[in-house]
């Protein structure tokens, strides 16, 4: 008896290691991801683009109520004056938001409501996407590619940033299983601090780290309206501005992320936020969207 619970003893305790050195790697990774970030005269200045983008719309996939708030799974659609659209993060379809929501049930939010994946909310429109990028490859943001490429009569270009590419962990990898699957070929971007989208002017991407190796944000112009998503550095604009961190528990063990990274890149971005004619908008805060104007994309009927 005392054998078998000295096997389980011992079984358990290099259980306790391996986790311990798997989660140390991974935090060992992100502190070292720290790329350069561009002044906002330097964003403004990549930003003066002619033949930029004419509108912008969001679409949620599905939203859950948490004790912190509304959770929601959005894409953002960015149209040129061509009709040419671009996606940023593809949110889930409904069996895939249903099941990433169980957890959070369990720490107290309210059931998952869904809205259809993007492909079946777009339906014949999915064809006028012909780029994706991702704030960075978790699994809430790359479920939604699979099902839109497959809908597509020409499937669009994935862009990633080379750190986005480069760099992964065990959270990205889930996510990146989406992108492998989907028939989207995938292109990588320039190096440089900020990457201009080749065939999309006026839309640049800024690699971040902090949340995950590869998190990147993406920077839009609308006529005099400046808008940066700024994936979840934060999981809400009101985090971003009262620069609430999230829980230790959660950057510890659920999602390794660089503390240190992400407090400085929220006072980047609250700076960003207080320039002039510049919304900030983290990925899941679908209120905070509305709120700042951004329009919903409500049918396959729409334009937009
Ligand atoms: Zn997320």
């Amino acid at each position: 008896m005392r054998k078998i619970a000295a096997y389980i003893g011992g079984f358990f305790l290099l259980c306790c290691i391996g986790l311990a050195a798997f989660l140390f790697s991974a935090h060992w990774q992100i502190r070292s991801i720290e790329p350069a970030l561009p002044t906002w005269a330097q964003l403004d200045a990549a930003l003066q683009k002619s033949g930029g983008p004419v509108a912008l719309a969001y679409l949620n996939t599905a939203s859950q109520m948490s004790p912190l708030g509304e959770l929601g799974h959005p894409g953002i659609l960015i149209e040129w004056q061509d009709g040419r659209r671009f996606l940023i993060d593809t949110g889930m379809p409904p069996d895939a938001a249903r099941e990433f929501g169980k957890p959070l049930e369990l720490l107290g939010a309210g059931p998952t409501t869904t809205f259809g994946s993007i492909a079946a909310q777009m339906g014949a429109a999915v064809d006028t996407v012909k780029g994706v990028a991702f704030t960075h490859l978790h699994n809430d943001h790359t479920e939604g590619l699979p099902g839109i490429c497959a809908a597509q009569s020409a499937p669009a270009t994935i862009y990633q940033a080379p750190l986005q590419q480069a760099e992964l962990n065990h959270t990205t990898t889930m996510g990146l299983v989406f992108l492998e699957e989907a028939s989207c070929a995938r292109e990588a971007l320039p190096d440089n601090v900020i990457k201009q989208i080749p065939g999309f002017p006026g839309l640049v991407a800024v690699s971040l780290g902090g949340h995950t190796p590869g998190s990147t944000l993406y920077a839009v112009r609308i006529g005099e309206q400046t808008w940066v998503f700024s994936g979840d550095i934060t999981n809400s604009l009101n985090a971003l501005q009262q620069d609430l961190p999230k829980p230790w528990m959660y950057s510890t063990f659920v999602v390794p992320e660089h503390t240190e990274r992400t407090t400085h890149l929220r006072r980047w971005l609250r700076e960003l936020g207080e320039q002039q004619g510049v919304t900030v908008l983290p990925a899941h805060d679908v209120p905070a969207m509305s709120a700042a104007g951004l329009l919903q994309w409500v049918g396959i009927t729409q334009s937009l």
